[in-house]
């Protein structure tokens, strides 16, 4: 043993846990159920047997109490609004409408009158064919996530609207669990809603909302203590956000309000360190207090110190945001020193909810054992828990063998020669000074660049992927199943790239592309071919609703060893005298949306994947093509959620960006791309790219975001997005004419690109060539009146 605390009890908990099950049960009974092929009875009794399941899993692991209340038909927070009774009123839901099918209205939008759901109040009438648009999603805090966007105005109104948690709290009873309920805290929620108020209306203040929210969560957790419930877990992860003066002062009143009401409330904060919110988080009326000590280790000793001896302390020991397996000895070297400091019940748990890491290992074959064993998923974290508590309790003895397989696994991880690769090492090491920087200023490169390219005024050009259509997926799927031959099927992604050239050609577009074809996903595509990455065959995590993604796991140092896309972008350009634009996915994006080493800091990470990158671009530099986009949709994502940290982590991911850009020489045009347009306070970042063209999502707009560029007079060349590829509407010429004046107005006219806002693989062929046959006439219209 290597500690000298002694014994003490520790009761294991999880903040949350995967909801769509380990074969993904929910996703496609959701799916049928939206389909119509099975009632609302059969899909929630697909979500029972899911809630038994989760909940019988966490006692075989021999956590204290399960939690009740973090499953969700499609997002807790979408759960809430039906709980609190604050639908928002222009849905017109009939007094006696299904929750279910009005939760799924909220969630999806309906598309026409619908008689489930739709009661006087429905702004349509029965007639009327419009639908009530979904509420707006948006991302759980740093996480992949999505939630659905609480719709609040002055005078929304707070009712106990469900007993669906009630429901659910019996039915864990019912199978004898000791049951923690969870919910989201009502500042958090507050936090995260929208003020809608009606156009015209003054702006209000969410926070005014509080007085009348309080009433109802009193009442909830009045409800939880009639029915037994012991403790209560309610989650306030703003606590680690840089808050408001009168956000911060809320906490106290309202928690000594809700402290009084129900069970014993512990109080839920994570992914982010709670700074100078630490005082006041020990300090609240509850009865207990979980901190992230994943993210936020070095505030351990402070809790430590403020929390009042009585109260529960519940460590997030584990880490519930990625897959590695927890290092026992690390893990109990910072336990220890608390466990002895703090008096009062010690408890310990994940670091936030399970819903981010996939549920199971079992069953994951294509990984070898020494890979596997360096993982653990969120059933895997459970039993991590049951052993971090042994070691605790002092009855470690039983737990022997698992404890010398951790310590195997961790010690494997450390000294592999798969993650540590010498001239990877070597190649950042060495990294000449101005490896980040092109050759010469954008002013210069733009210059060679014209000359190289011959390019029109205002060139038209697309994002880089065409319609994936289902002759193209099944190619692809069956050549991954070893089913068609790959010079099969070589051949015919060779005929798809002839077609989307011979398409762009007669469409008359002036910068082609390739169409990615043999792409499923922006980021696997280049993991699968990057030493480093490896990928699960079902560590599947919800993203949104029904959707999952499936994130590579970065294990091991990043390196490139043989070229990605060139023989495409090479063949593409063959075919044709316009110039072909390689595509390519950038380091940050690739690091953003994948599973990455905790061994190393995520810069060092970023900067691997950079150099791996550069030698890509490099690649096709030396293969003859003049321009290549380097996409990072993820980087206004990845900033932290602490300000006080944003420019540390601009700096180094546009690093890492002009890293992978600037192997090569000024003649070649390096584009990029990103899928939003909401960089207000990051536009000097956006410009730190050095990117000689940026296209840009402004459609959704009108392009008033463009407004901003114009104000910081961003120096390099911008294609606003003239169309929203995300819709099947196929606008007019005319109406992209109106948005390409209004762009001249804010930015000159020798800058401006004209594109749709996104990649068009999700469009249909007929849709996508109307839409670009009008876009490509805007540009000739509008180039004719210069
Ligand atoms: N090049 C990618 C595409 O066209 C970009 C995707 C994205 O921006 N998310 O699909
Ligand atoms: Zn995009």
């Amino acid at each position: 043993m290597t500690t000298a605390t002694p014994p003490r009890p520790v009761l294991t908990h999880t903040l949350g846990f995967p909801r769509m099950g380990a074969a993904r049960e929910l996703k496609f009974a959701l799916e049928r159920h939206w389909r119509g092929e099975i009632d609302a009875a059969a899909l929630q009794a697909v979500g029972a047997e899911l809630r038994t399941r989760h909940w019988q899993a966490q006692r075989d692991a021999g956590l204290g109490l399960v939690t009740v209340g973090d499953f969700a038909y499609y997002d807790h927070m979408a759960n809430h609004i039906q709980l609190l009774g604050c639908e928002p009123a222009r849905f017109g839901f009939a007094p006696g409408a299904s929750e279910l099918a009005c939760y799924f209205a909220l969630a999806r939008g309906t598309t026409g009158h619908d008689p489930l759901v739709c009661g006087a109040g429905c702004a349509h009438g029965h007639a009327a064919s419009q639908g009530h648009a979904a509420l707006e999603m948006t991302k759980w805090f740093d996480t992949n996530y999505h939630y659905l966007v609480p719709e609040l105005h002055a005078d929304t109104q707070f009712h106990l609207g469900s007993e669906r948690l009630f429901d659910e709290v019996r039915e864990a009873q019912a199978l004898g669990h000791a049951v923690k309920a969870q919910l989201v805290g009502p500042l958090t929620f507050l936090w995260l809603a929208k003020d809608k108020g009606d156009a015209g209306d003054a702006p209000f203040d969410r926070l005014a909302l509080l007085e009348r929210l309080l009433p109802v969560y009193a009442q909830i957790l009045a409800r939880l203590k009639d029915l037994g419930v012991q403790w209560v877990q309610i989650d306030e992860p703003i606590l680690g956000l840089e808050l408001p003066a009168a956000w911060s002062q809320a906490f106290e009143p309202a928690y000594w309000q809700l402290g009084k009401a129900g069970p014993q409330v512990l109080l839920a904060t994570y992914f982010s360190p709670l700074q100078d919110n630490l005082r006041l988080a020990c300090q609240l009326p509850v009865a207990g207090l979980h901190v992230d000590a994943v993210r936020a280790p070095e505030e351990l000793t402070g809790v430590a110190d403020w929390l009042p001896g009585y109260k529960v302390l519940s460590v997030g020991i584990v880490d519930g945001r990625n897959v590695w397996r927890c290092d026992p000895d690390a893990a109990l070297a910072l336990l220890a020193p608390i466990a002895a400091k703090h008096p009062g019940p010690l408890w310990l748990a994940p670091s936030c909810s399970l819903l981010h890491v996939p549920q199971s290992l079992a069953g994951e074959d294509r990984l070898d054992d020494e890979l596997r064993s360096w993982l653990a998923f969120a059933e895997e974290k459970l039993d991590e828990l049951a052993l971090l508590a042994a070691l605790l309790d002092g009855s470690a003895q039983q737990h022997e063998p698992r404890l010398a397989a951790a310590r195997a696994a961790v010690a494997s991880r450390r000294a592999s020669a798969r993650v540590h690769r010498a001239d990877v090492a070597r190649r950042l090491a060495e990294a000449p000074a101005g490896a980040d920087q092109r050759r010469a200023p954008f002013a210069a490169r733009q210059l060679v660049q014209r000359t190289r390219l011959a390019l029109p005024l205002l060139p038209t050009t697309t994002i880089g992927s065409f319609p994936q259509t289902a002759q193209i997926r099944a190619a692809r799927a069956a050549h991954r199943r070893g089913e068609l031959p790959t010079p099969e099927y070589e051949a015919q992604m060779r005929a798809e790239i002839e077609d989307v050239v011979r398409r762009q050609e007669a469409l008359g577009l002036d910068v082609l592309v390739h169409g990615e074809a043999e792409r499923s996903d922006m980021v696997e595509y280049f993991g699968e071919q990057l030493a480093g990455f490896a990928f699960t065959a079902n560590g599947w995590v919800q993203s949104y609703g029904s959707r999952c993604v499936k994130p590579p796991i970065l294990y091991g140092d990043v390196a490139r060893d043989a070229p990605m896309t060139v023989a495409w972008t090479q063949y593409a350009q063959s075919l044709t005298d316009r110039p072909m634009k390689g595509m390519l996915t950038g380091p940050v994006t690739i690091l953003q949306w994948s599973f990455v080493r905790d061994d190393q800091p995520r810069s060092r990470t970023c900067e691997q994947i950079a150099w791996a990158i550069r030698d890509e671009v490099v690649d096709l530099e030396k293969a003859g093509i003049a321009i290549v986009q380097i996409d990072e949709p993820a980087i206004r994502e990845g900033l932290p959620l602490r300000r006080a940290q944003w420019q540390q982590y601009l700096d180094w991911a546009t690093r890492a960006f002009r890293i992978a850009a600037s192997g090569v020489g000024n003649g070649t045009q390096i584009h990029t791309h990103m899928c939003y347009s909401e960089f207000g306070d990051i536009l000097p970042a956006i410009a730190a790219l050095d990117a000689d063209v940026i296209t840009i999502e402004t459609s959704r707009s009108h392009m008033e975001l463009l407004a901003d560029f114009g104000r910081f007079r961003y120096p390099n060349e911008i294609g606003p997005g003239v169309y929203d590829i995300h819709s099947p509407r196929v606008p007019g010429t005319q109406e992209m004419l109106a948005l390409l004046r209004k762009a001249v107005a804010v930015v000159p006219v020798q800058h401006l690109w004209v594109n749709p806002d996104c990649g068009l693989k999700t469009r249909a062929w007929p849709e996508t060539e109307a839409a670009l046959r009008a876009m490509v006439r805007a540009a000739a219209q509008l180039r004719a009146e210069l």
